[in-house]
């Protein structure tokens, strides 16, 4: 699936970093709040912070803005609404940019939702991750499966119709029949989109230390693998086609915010422990509020931190890595031409022995992963890293 939208434009990225509770497998940078004047103060020090932006980085115009977290639907319509008229301020927005907000189930209803969109969001990803009570306790979310078919509906009835479900597998004492009921149900109410990621958890978070110790337990490998692929299948068969690994949408409604990053193309970011990528540099602001909170705007006080600084051959190996993450896989011809005849050539010979192995394949001019290579994409891709 291509994006029909143009290399020469902008993401924005609004990291949110507050949640109700935390939950005991997350490793984002997010705090528990409730507090009404520190979710206030953040909002002003975002507006701030997007407005003090240097016009050098306001030079293209924006085609997506995604407010992620953390729970972003923890702020109110007006201080989302005051954030988006902050960017709509500070930059040119295309005509139909896609605004995405992340969305907890027990954090929103009709009436708000509708207020949302008022205030100019129009796409909505759901953070179901699950559709049972069983497997919402395991993973400490704060909604119960109640709460997410009443998320769904509401965020139906208040008119969006550009609607991601945030769904994860792999989760303790879940069978595959589990899985594919909670897949089932969640395509029964008719989503534009679906992201399904694996249970992954860092070493620190209290789930890992939970599964050490014996008190819960993963699926067996071979179960994960089979709840990945029947989904693809099932996904597929009713009209949501993937088109990268993790990720799968009706015709037209592919993530844009996402196919960015996959595409290599440039985004912002603004908030705590928000990431930005303008050519080779890569940045991260301070993950920590209080420093975020504190800092002088463009001041070596602001706490931001350089990642990466990456050469062309750098960037080059990074739009390959990230562009097989897509089904559609790399176009050689426009990779050639971007990067370079040399290290295309280079590439496609490390590609060679994943080739024989059917993990990746060339096609009429596309390098991509074959099925059998999504799950083991990690393995193939490094080889594309140095
Ligand atoms: S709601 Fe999301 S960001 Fe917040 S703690 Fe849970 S998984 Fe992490």
């Amino acid at each position: 699936m291509e994006s029909r939208w143009p290399q020469d434009s902008l993401g924005l990225y609004v990291h949110i970093p507050f949640c109700r509770n935390k939950c005991p497998y997350c490793d984002f940078y997010s705090l528990a709040c409730s507090d009404p004047a520190q979710l206030q103060a953040y909002t002003e020090s975002l507006c701030r912070e997007i407005l003090s932006c240097p016009p050098k980085y306001r030079i293209k115009p924006v085609d997506s803005l995604y407010f992620g977290g953390g729970t972003p639907s923890l702020l109110t319509p007006r201080q989302i609404g005051t954030i988006i008229d902050a960017a709509a301020a500070g930059f040119t927005f295309h005509k139909e940019a896609e605004i995405t907000m992340e969305i907890n189930p027990a954090t929103i209803n009709q009436g708000t939702l509708k207020a949302y969109q008022k205030a100019g969001v129009n796409r909505v990803s759901l953070g179901l991750q699950g559709l049972q009570d069983k497997e919402l306790k395991v993973l400490g979310r704060i909604h119960s499966a109640a709460d997410a078919i009443k998320a769904i509906e509401a965020t139906k009835a208040a008119g969006f119709d550009n609607i991601n479900f945030d769904l994860i597998y792999g989760i303790p004492g879940q069978t595959i029949t589990d899985w594919m009921h909670c897949l089932q149900q969640a395509i029964d109410y008719q989503p534009h989109h679906i992201s399904m990621y694996l249970l992954q958890l860092e070493p620190q978070v209290p789930m890992s230390r939970a599964i050490a110790a014996g008190q819960l337990a993963l699926p067996e490998e071979a179960e994960v693998e089979a709840m990945y692929y029947r989904a693809v299948d099932s996904l597929h068969d009713k009209g949501l086609k993937q088109y990268e690994i993790s990720n799968f949408a009706r015709d037209g409604y592919a993530c844009r915010h996402n196919l960015r990053y996959w595409q290599f193309g440039e985004y912002l970011g603004f908030g705590a422990a928000a990431v930005s990528r303008l050519g080779g540099l890569r940045w991260m602001n301070a993950a920590d509020l209080n420093i975020y909170m504190a800092r002088e705007p463009n001041r070596a006080s602001s706490g931001q931190i350089v990642l990466e600084d990456m050469t062309p051959r750098q960037q080059a190996l990074e739009a390959m890595i990230m562009g097989l993450r897509l089904t559609s896989g790399v176009n050689l011809e426009a990779y050639r031409k971007r990067f370079g005849m040399d290290l295309a050539q280079e590439l496609l010979h490390r590609a060679e022995r994943f080739i024989d192995h059917g993990l990746l394949e060339t096609d009429n001019g596309w390098l991509r992963l074959t099925k059998p290579g999504y799950l083991l994409s990690n393995q193939v891709l490094c080889c594309f890293a140095e």
